[in-house]
């Protein structure tokens, strides 16, 4: 499933085409990858509308991708045919950067990422650099593994980030947007023994249920108040607005981290609000250590998975699904062969 051309202004129902493709022929340090499943993230959506510039076109989305290795390229050792690897949206770093020889490859200079430089998973084949790809834990299949790739490596990201921020670690998180990345990370932290309180759109009673059924303490809207004060706000929405919203809540010191690659403009909001060392901050993309590290967790939590599937010929359809806000968890495409 093919984009051929981004959507600046009309959102266009149907931006991908069905087109048939050559098998891709992997580079020496590549391997070609049957693709089982490929979960659609939003920043699919971002690159189709043009919030994201500059994709390689025409463009094979997708950065959620479980296979199974075909062939490997000559100078792959540690991947051989059969084996099932997950290929997530950090696709090739340089290695020789400041970024990558200070431990965050996830800003390099000359980063390419998978479903947006580099053809991804929203076909039958797809190539990938074998130091990109990884193991997956074997307790999961192949539809259920797919959204921990990008919602679960994300918001695992998201989570270590605020962190960080906080002393001893944040204990009382509030999610905004109870999607894909918030419903793993979600589980993440009840496990860890974090209290969680979960934020919807204004009168989404359904996505509250669902967040009291990840283990949030409480749900709500995002115009209500949660019932103590946070350490940390994790922010998946891509609405700029909830970030003044969700920094009146914080503690002193407590951060605000935006989970999200695009987001609409924020509004501006008091000094005060800021002050007392409040933090704001951004995630950009993953590292392969993240990657390594969530899904050495998440199978002992265990992250459940909630997806819808669909066939890649209904991409559209699920691209659709997403942006309208009809999802409970992740959309997956699953690849069946006739
Ligand atoms: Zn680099
Ligand atoms: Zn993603």
């Amino acid at each position: 499933m093919v984009l051929e051309r981004q959507w600046e202004s009309a959102k266009s129902p149907k931006p991908l085409v069905a087109r048939q493709l050559p098998v891709p022929e992997p580079g020496p340090d590549q391997v070609l990858v049957r693709v089982a499943a490929c979960a659609v993230c939003r920043t699919d959506l971002h690159v189709v509308d043009g919030d994201l510039a500059e994709p390689k076109l025409p463009l094979v989305l997708g950065h959620e991708i479980v296979g199974r290795v075909e062939t490997v390229g000559a100078r792959v050792a540690d991947l051989a045919p059969g084996d099932r690897v997950g290929v997530p949206w950090l696709g090739w770093t340089c290695g020789e950067c400041r970024y990558c020889r200070s431990g965050r490859e996830n800003l390099c200079e000359s980063a390419r990422f998978t479903g947006y430089h580099l053809d991804g998973g929203y076909a039958e084949y797809t190539v990938a650099d074998h130091r990109f790809a990884f193991p997956l834990p074997e307790s999961y299949g192949d539809a259920e593994a797919a959204p921990l790739l990008c919602a679960g490596l994300i918001g695992y990201r998201t989570l270590r980030l605020a962190d960080e921020s906080i002393p001893g670690g944040a204990r009382r998180l509030g999610i905004y947007g109870f999607g894909a990345a918030a419903h793993l990370i979600a589980q993440v932290a009840v496990h860890q023994g974090r209290t969680v309180y979960a934020f919807t759109r204004p009168g989404d009673e359904a996505g509250q249920r669902f967040a009291y059924d990840c283990g949030a303490a409480w749900a709500g809207g995002s115009d209500q108040a949660p019932p103590e004060e946070l350490d940390a706000a994790l922010i998946f929405a891509p609405v700029g607005a909830l970030v003044p919203e969700a920094l009146r809540h914080l503690v002193k010191g407590g951060v605000v981290v935006s989970g999200g690659i695009h987001m609409s403009d924020i509004p501006s909001f008091p000094y005060r609000d800021l002050w007392e060392e409040r933090v704001i901050r951004s995630v950009a993309n993953l590292t392969r250590e993240d990657a390594r590290r969530f899904l050495e967790i998440a199978p002992q939590v265990p992250v459940r998975t909630h997806t819808k599937t669909y066939r890649l010929e209904e991409a559209n359809r699920a691209l659709d699904d997403l942006r309208a806000g009809r999802l409970e968890g992740a959309a997956v495409l699953v690849i069946d062969r006739r």
